[in-house]
């Protein structure tokens, strides 16, 4: 299996306060060196960025009732891989984020509403042809994760979510 799951936490600056300008001490070069240590070909393998809020004492209380525990999410990630390994038996690969361009027109079908709506992401957030991908494919697995055969539109939200974050801190990547 040439698939390496890795997760990459970091702070968005040095000191760590960073968007938040009232907080952050850093210069705009401090910020962009330490940001520039994920280089570009690292960050085209990372299809997930998620932003994780600063969490207070009072927060991590309450978090226990109000939240997923971490028991469901499990069986929702086990039950996309469960998806996932159907999906491509008898195929070299285990994972969707490991689809050709071939394989991505076979298992993302879009809806005509869903099309819609990435076509104007595409534009929006003036995306490659490689962003495109990378957007349905993580997309999929959302769907996966919920069990759901089809992408519908919150999935697609929620893929170029993850997309506008990382375009956030690092640019566009056409622009680098
Ligand atoms: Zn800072």
């Amino acid at each position: 299996m040439n698939c390496i799951n890795f997760v990459v936490p970091m702070n968005s600056c040095p000191c760590g306060f960073y968007p938040d300008r009232s907080r952050c001490s850093c210069t705009k070069q401090q910020i962009h060196r330490y940001l520039g240590r994920i280089s570009r070909p690292l960050l085209d393998r990372i299809d997930l960025c998620v932003e994780a809020a600063r969490i207070s004492f009072e927060d991590l209380r309450g978090m226990g009732e109000q939240n997923e525990s971490s028991e469901i999410i499990r069986e929702r990630v086990e039950r996309a891989q469960e998806i996932q390994k159907k999906r491509f038996q008898g195929s070299k690969i285990f994972f969707n984020s490991e689809m050709s361009s071939k394989q991505v027109k076979e298992y993302c079908f879009l809806g005509e509403r869903e099309e819609e709506l990435l076509q104007k992401a595409f534009k929006d957030c003036h995306l490659s042809a490689r962003g495109y991908q990378k957007i349905l494919k993580v997309a999929r697995t959302v769907a996966d994760m919920e069990g759901s055969g089809r992408i519908g539109r919150k999935h697609l939200y929620e893929a170029v979510g993850y997309r506008d974050l990382q375009e956030k801190y690092w640019g566009k990547e056409d622009a680098v």
